[in-house]
């Protein structure tokens, strides 16, 4: 079996790097894109595909013969956070950077690129789907909503995301959920302003705010575990203008909402929304709610996750079920097409976490990825 050479390993770590110092968010990935066609249109492919969802890009490596897709993907995406590190590959961008190690998710599949590039699979064929906007959960639903998925939609999709906090290269991976759904609650409550001296004349949000921001948080029940965790999270709340002035006419209160599956999402929705209404109903007020970043649940496929399991054997990379994790990730949306799984990939105990401002992607962790890919598509497809 073709596989990577130090060589090649140098190359990709230099990609990465290169990557590193061009971050774009969500949506805006239009550089990345290019350089990502760029790069993986020196591996020989059959076919590339552009513009998925927005700025995706999808490589091909098609064997001729009939047989399974499978489809491995990797995030275009950085993130709006000032990077503190200083490695002579720093974020040139002010601002921006791949505080989520994306840089090197993409750096894993071209080397997976690089290897099919050399020998295709023997039947079926391989993609590799370089999928935009992941941090705010609109990527995955705007490549399956393209008609151009619609001819590349596979039968396995993996995936893998790095994991601070666990030992190097040591993978979790488990069956069933195993990142959160999630979305942000904004709730509106209206009543009227009135004169701070007759507060009787308006209808103030004070109450309703009160009430409601203790009672949305103690909605938070279950641990991510065992696949039952409810966590409700005031993160804003405003009422009225900063004046001594005026009674508020106007309240809000922002909070995320977190749950292992999509069901558990559907019930906690219905009853944050039942006790906003019964709140705003209390007390006079016109209640609105509406949602942003809106992420479904990803759950493992256990045919797909053995796929995983069996090729980290022959690899000798060591892995364990792990606990999950309680942040969300898009990737989930492939389950609804496809048998998927997504793996976490070792980053170190004590290696910064995804999101701070000092996080940089381990580069070793390249042909790890790479070589677990790599086996899984040759064990799925010869
Ligand atoms: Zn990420
Ligand atoms: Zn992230």
């Amino acid at each position: 079996m073709t596989s990577l050479s130090n060589h090649d390993i140098i190359e990709l770590t230099a990609w990465r790097r290169t990557l590193h110092t061009m971050p774009e968010v969500s949506g805006e990935e239009v550089e990345t894109a290019r350089e990502v066609v760029r790069f993986l249109k020196e591996t020989g492919p059959d076919a590339i595909v552009e513009n998925l969802g927005g700025t995706g890009v999808a490589v091909i490596y098609d064997s001729g013969v009939p047989g399974p897709s499978v489809m491995i993907r990797a995030e275009l995406d950085a993130l709006p956070i000032e990077e503190l590190g200083e490695p002579e590959y720093r974020s040139k961008i002010a601002g921006k950077s791949h505080m989520c190690g994306h840089d090197g998710h993409m750096a894993t599949l071209a080397g997976v690129g690089r290897a099919l590039g050399r020998e295709r699979p023997k039947t079926g064929r391989a993609i590799l789907l370089f999928q935009p906007a992941e941090e705010n959960g609109a990527g995955a639903a705007a490549v399956i909503a393209d008609d151009k998925f619609d001819a590349l939609t596979p039968d396995f999709s993996l995936s893998l995301h790095n994991m601070p906090g666990v030992r190097f290269g040591h993978v979790w991976l488990k069956d069933g959920p195993a990142n959160c759904a999630s979305r942000g609650m904004k709730i509106v409550l209206t009543g009227k302003t009135a004169h701070a001296a007759y507060p009787e004349t308006g209808t103030s949000p004070v109450s309703a705010v009160a009430q409601l921001m203790p009672a949305l948080n103690a909605l938070s029940v279950g641990t991510v575990s065992e696949g039952n965790l409810v966590r409700a999270t005031v993160t804003h709340a405003s009422i009225g203008e900063p004046t001594v002035g005026v009674a508020p006419g106007h309240g809000e209160i922002w909070v995320t909402l977190r749950t292992s599956t999509d069901d558990q999402m559907a019930a906690l929705v219905d009853k944050a929304e039942t006790m906003a209404r019964e709140a705003a109903e209390a007390n006079g007020l016109v209640l609105s709610v509406d949602y942003q970043d809106v992420f479904g649940h990803c759950v493992n496929d256990p045919e797909a996750a053995t796929i995983l399991r069996t090729a980290m054997d022959a690899e000798s990379v060591t892995y364990e079920p792990g606990e999950g994790f309680r942040a969300s990730e898009d990737f989930g949306r492939f389950g609804a097409v496809s048998k998927s799984a997504m793996l976490f990939l070792g980053a170190g105990e004590n290696h910064p976490a995804p999101h701070n401002p000092n996080y940089d992607f381990p580069d070793d962790l390249i042909p790890i990825g790479s070589r677990i890919f790599l086996r899984a598509i040759r064990n799925t497809l010869g």
